[in-house]
């Protein structure tokens, strides 16, 4: 089954959350002050590249308030828009795997009890931030929620990995979404279009890798750059070519093409803070960007997973 439309050629998690809880669900981004093996020093003090001092998360709850502090201010601000809805709490920055695991538990679960309409758990994390007790525990919740767990891989290309001092490999990630789903857990990949040195055909190569393997949803984002990270610097010593909203919409139109369509579109575009965006500005218009992505696809007769082939990169 897919969750197309005559608009959206593709899976969105919206019409996928909709149609598996019967109601409008809101993601509600939480800050459990984590923090992560890449910038704590562990593998590296300088993290990746294009990472801002907000671990990757720019639009969560302050990490200084309460969990219940951030859940019903984020929850007020959504039901401004909506009336009704189901929520789903989100640990997003930094590394949310990456800590004792008495904290993890607690962390955890009284993120669940801060709301009866919460009817999901979402924790984003590296695929190095995992032990025995760790996936334990996330088999434990996957048995009580809909849990997923989000991966950073970004690039299926091993030379990219290390340029963005991503701090781990491509094997790894495929260990770690081996074990995730041996355990029943669904696994979002996140992939990053534009990044340095990176052809169409190499970003296209990572879509068809992350198709080869077991994973339910897909987050697509489009490289920027944040003021005060390494790739900030880079860009000023050395400016390089960024990608035009008109070639991210091709590429991603073409990635989806590959990616078989029981996979979920979790995004099809970052969403960069405008106070700290250097470049590309387009990145701050997000329904343009999924405008031209639907656009090429209706125009093209083209929909989620028609190039789709088996392939085993493993
Ligand atoms: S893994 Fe995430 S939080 Fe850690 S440095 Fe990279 S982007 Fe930032």
């Amino acid at each position: 089954m897919n969750y197309f439309t005559e608009e959206k050629h593709y899976n969105t998690l919206n019409n996928y959350l909709r149609d598996r809880f019967g109601s409008k669900v809101f993601k509600i981004a939480l800050n459990g002050d984590f923090t992560c093996p890449n910038r704590d020093g562990t593998i590296s003090k300088a993290g990746c590249i294009f990472c801002s001092d907000q671990g990757s998360g720019e639009f969560g709850g302050r990490h200084s308030d309460s969990l219940e502090m951030q859940f019903n201010s984020i929850k007020e601000m959504m039901h401004s828009k909506w009336k009704d809805g189901l929520y789903i709490v989100y640990f997003q920055s930094f590394s949310n795997t990456y800590g004792p695991i008495k904290k993890l538990r607690k962390i955890y679960n009284d993120a669940l009890g801060l709301d009866k309409d919460i009817i999901g758990l979402n924790i984003g994390t590296r695929p190095d931030c995992f032990n025995d007790d760790i996936y334990a525990l996330l088999q434990e919740l996957n048995e009580k929620t809909y849990l997923t767990v989000e991966l950073g891989l970004q690039s299926m290309h091993d030379e990219t990995l290390i340029k963005i001092n991503r701090g781990h490999d491509r094997k790894t990630f495929v260990e770690t979404v081996k074990i995730l789903r041996k355990l029943g857990i669904d696994v979002v990949v996140h992939i990053i279009n534009g990044l340095p040195g990176e052809t169409e055909a190499m970003m296209i190569e990572t879509a068809k890798f992350v198709n080869a393997l077991d994973i339910q949803g897909v987050k697509i984002h489009m490289l920027y750059i944040l003021e005060d990270t390494p790739l900030a610097k880079l860009y000023a010593q050395k400016p390089f070519p960024l990608l035009t909203l008109k070639e991210y919409a091709d590429i991603t139109v073409k990635q989806l093409t590959y990616l078989n369509d029981k996979i979920i579109i979790h995004r099809i575009t970052g969403d960069p803070d405008r106070s700290q965006l250097i470049e590309p500005m387009w990145t701050l218009k997000k329904f343009i960007v999924a405008n031209e992505i639907d656009k090429i696809m209706r125009k093209n007769n083209l929909y989620q997973g028609i190039n789709c082939r088996s392939e085993n990169h493993e």
